[in-house]
């Protein structure tokens, strides 16, 4: 199976369905062809949906232990193709190789999950006789699959975040119409090829590429869709919340986050870890730290030692094992990067370090003295860039993150277990991450945010509450 075959078709109903248009898939680090690429009509969505609407029944009814074995079957394909995985996603995403192949372990975790989830999805025995009236009934819980899941895709994690969709949703026994971002359909397309060969029948697994608001538009109207899971940015999850009636609505979107350092810190200890929250994927993480709030007693410390820090990274290829930070995802991202940059600058905010660009590479930038109303901090900059701001106490420092649209993770160091506890309480957002970076996830944590972050909670067992029916029984004795 070689990792690129030029062209690449729709996977509908187990077959690769030929489309009318292709377009060119580019590198975003050299502008290299990569492939090119089917861009699907309404026509071509129609018989995905379809094909998942005809593979529905046959997904429902398979047994946990067989949607279990496929997805573990999935697992052992992973692992044998990780370094074509870890290529796929190092070409189309300009991941640097090191941080791809983290990536595609992290994949291969989440689908282990899911494997797990599929064998224990239950319901609950429910008391009835605690009303009066309910008195001779015996009555219990089942979840049931929900049916045709359309899921929705960003560039940032193509492999992971679609594994958070996919994964449960063949657990619980449901059917996917994929739509990966339009930079990152190789890695989805490879998913297709991998779960053929695991078993799963035609047509639980769909994957349409294309434009997304040809597609989206589609997969929202269309009756036989019942839920619609996306991950992205806040202005199309809500475009497509708004127009999904009655469907299910999973958000996963966008975040500004941010972390707090307290007074009595060991400064040290946290540099190089918050460094590599702010920079890893060059910012283009969803919990990507973006705004950090430190105790005066120790911000001239922490600012000159995370420069220092920020200079031994290394830029590069996304396949030289070696680089850490490589070309954001389009040139007009690096635009935009740089001019925000220029904005905060002109408003009175020192650039510590970085702050220029090299083709599609901007430079890791440490911003100082940042005004909360400019755009690097708040709005989400899914760029190389964190601001290091001075607080003179942590409830200072919470009113600041809170003072944002946003809310998917927040951090704190400190000392104190009642400062801890404190901001885990007061700080607005979907997980607070003590004594580490907003940026920590492991896949099987509730995951989401609250506010323009989202609404829903992915993490194999959460997504699949989500995907899932519940439905009551009650029987009379
Ligand atoms: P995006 O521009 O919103 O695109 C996401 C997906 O939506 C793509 O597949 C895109 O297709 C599609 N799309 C675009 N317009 C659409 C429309 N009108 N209707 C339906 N679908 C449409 O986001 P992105 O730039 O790829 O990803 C970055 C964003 O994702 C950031 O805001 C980031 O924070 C967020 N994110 C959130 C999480 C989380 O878990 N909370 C995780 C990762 C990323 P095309 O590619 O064809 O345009």
């Amino acid at each position: 199976m070689g990792v690129l075959r030029l062209k690449k078709h729709l996977f509908i109903g187990g077959q690769w369905v030929e489309a009318k248009e292709y377009r060119p898939l580019y590198s975003p680090y050299n502008n290299e062809l990569l492939a090119e690429i089917a861009h699907a009509d309404g026509q071509d969505v129609d018989a995905a949906i379809e094909a998942a609407e005809k593979a529905r029944p046959v997904m429902a009814k398979m047994p946990a232990h067989q949607r279990a074995a496929i997805l573990e079957k999935l697992v052992e394909l992973l692992k044998e193709n990780e370094e074509e995985c870890t290529k796929l996603l190092a070409l189309e995403a300009a991941k640097p190789w090191t941080t791809a192949k983290a990536e595609v372990a992290r994949t291969i975790m989440t689908y282990k999950f899911a494997a797990e989830e599929a064998r224990r999805i239950h319901g609950e025995t429910l008391p009835l006789d605690a009303a009066p009236g309910g008195e001779g009934r015996i009555s219990f819980t089942i979840r049931q699959p929900i049916g045709v899941i359309a899921a929705i895709m960003p560039f940032n994690f193509p492999l992971n975040l679609v594994a958070h969709k996919v994964g449960p949703a063949i657990a619980s026994g449901n059917t996917i119409v994929l739509k990966p971002a339009s930079q990152t359909p190789l890695t989805s397309l490879f998913l297709a090829e991998l779960l053929q060969q695991a078993g799963l029948p035609e047509g639980a697994l769909n994957v349409v590429t294309g434009s997304g608001a040809v597609v989206g538009d589609r997969l929202v109207a269309d009756d036989r869709v019942k839920a619609i899971t996306f991950t992205g940015s806040p202005a199309v999850g809500i475009g497509l919340r708004n127009k999904a009636g009655l469907k299910r609505v999973t958000l996963e979107l966008g975040s500004n986050s941010a972390l707090i350092v307290d007074k009595g810190v060991d400064i040290d200890s946290i540099i190089a870890r918050t460094v590599t929250g702010a920079f890893s994927f060059a910012g283009q993480v969803c919990i990507s730290l973006q705004r950090a709030y430190v105790h005066e007693d120790l911000y001239e410390e922490f600012v000159e030692k995370f420069v220092a820090q920020t200079k031994t990274l290394k830029l590069g290829s996304p396949l030289d094992p070696e680089t850490d930070v490589s070309a954001v995802i389009n040139p007009k991202d690096a635009e935009r990067a740089i001019s925000w940059i220029e904005e905060a600058r002109e408003s009175g905010a020192v650039v510590a370090v970085g702050g220029g660009r090299d083709g599609n590479i901007v430079e890791p930038t440490v911003l100082l003295h940042v005004h909360p109303k400019q755009k690097v901090s708040c709005q989400e900059v899914f760029a190389p860039i964190v601001l290091i701001n001075k607080i003179s106490s942590v409830d200072e420092a919470i009113g600041y993150v809170n003072d944002s649209r946003y809310g998917l993770q927040a951090g704190i160091y400190t000392n104190d277990i009642y400062t801890a506890m404190r901001a885990a309480e007061e700080l607005e957002v979907g997980g607070v991450m003590i004594n580490d970076i907003p940026t920590f996830r492991v896949d099987h944590m509730p995951y989401g945010g609250v506010k323009e972050s989202g609404i829903g909670r992915e993490g194999i067992k959460y997504a699949i509450e989500e995907m899932t029916e519940m439905k009551l029984i009650s029987i009379k004795k």
